[in-house]
């Protein structure tokens, strides 16, 4: 297993330095730097560079994450937006691809957060979801980035809310290129016992957030780290750990996760970085 941050933690913005959260998560012990899939797409060939050299020096490996705004939503009915959402993700597999990314994943099979106050059509949307992520999955094998479909609780999506419903999604898609992402977080509201859905997904698995059930780092609540990594070991899972923590309020990351109040204790950077690094040796120790 390798495990990684987003980089998210430390910020309020989407965009971010990514070489200097390359270099920082390195130095706190990080295998992987996960960076928002979206802001990508506006960096020229040179930002890109300087991207996949900072990794390349700071020997951190890059994964990329995104939930597709509504005006980009490739499981829609309306063409325009099916056509608006597959042209944005090639962008995004393109520009992962220079940076030598190896994972997309996210709400990349339709658009998040889900407006309930519109009908749901899971059976079309699901079956227009598989007909754009099977041209992407073409579109991608020469970027060999891995594509992950992130399962998350029924407030954020409806389409797959559990483990059984990611792994017959990615069967049903049958590409190589395709398996399935477990978020903890989302599991905590969705799954029996986190554990049993680890062992569902088994070979399908291919990324894993993770974060307390309030979205601290892991180590800080009840989370069932122990149950989880004995799963995790019973699959030989052999993918990337990454957590995902959002403890700040304040700007687009804060309202678009919903974060209202401070989480972190009042952490400034100097202490989030302790926390994050203390987080990374306490589930080192529980899935080794
Ligand atoms: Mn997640």
């Amino acid at each position: 297993m390798k495990f990684g941050t987003y980089f998210a933690y430390w910020e309020q913005e989407w965009k971010a330095d990514y070489p200097y959260y390359c270099d920082k998560a390195a130095g706190l012990g990080f295998d992987i730097l996960e960076l928002g899939g979206g802001a990508l797409v506006d960096l020229n060939d040179s930002e890109l560079s300087r991207i996949k050299s900072a990794a390349a020096n700071a020997g951190i490996s890059l994964t990329g994450c995104i939930g597709l705004p509504a005006a980009f939503d490739v499981s829609s009915a309306d063409k325009n937006v099916r056509d608006n959402g597959l042209n944005l993700l090639r962008r995004i597999l393109t520009a992962l691809g220079k940076i030598d990314a190896t994972v997309l994943g996210g709400i990349i099979y339709a658009y998040w957060p889900v407006d309930y106050s519109k009908p749901v059509d899971k059976p079309g949307v699901r079956a227009r979801a598989i007909e754009s992520l099977l041209s992407i999955a073409d579109f991608d094998r020469e970027n060999g980035v891995l594509l992950v479909l992130e399962t998350v609780n029924r407030f954020e999506h409806f389409l797959i809310n559990t483990s059984e419903e990611a792994v017959q999604l990615v069967k049903d898609i049958d590409h190589p290129n395709v398996k399935v992402m477990l978020d903890c977080f989302h599991m905590n509201i969705e799954e029996d016992f986190l554990g049993d859905a680890i062992r569902t997904a088994g070979k399908y698995l291919g990324h894993f957030h993770i974060g307390e059930c309030n979205r601290k780092v892991p180590g800080k609540g009840h989370m069932p780290w122990d149950e989880m990594g004995k799963a995790l070991r019973d699959i030989g899972y052999d993918g990337g750990v990454v957590m995902e923590p959002f403890v700040k309020t304040g700007g687009t990351v804060g309202s678009d996760i919903k974060v209202w109040r401070d989480l972190s204790g009042g952490a400034d950077e100097k202490k989030m970085d302790e926390d994050i690094a203390e987080a990374l040796r306490f589930v080192r120790s529980k899935f080794a």
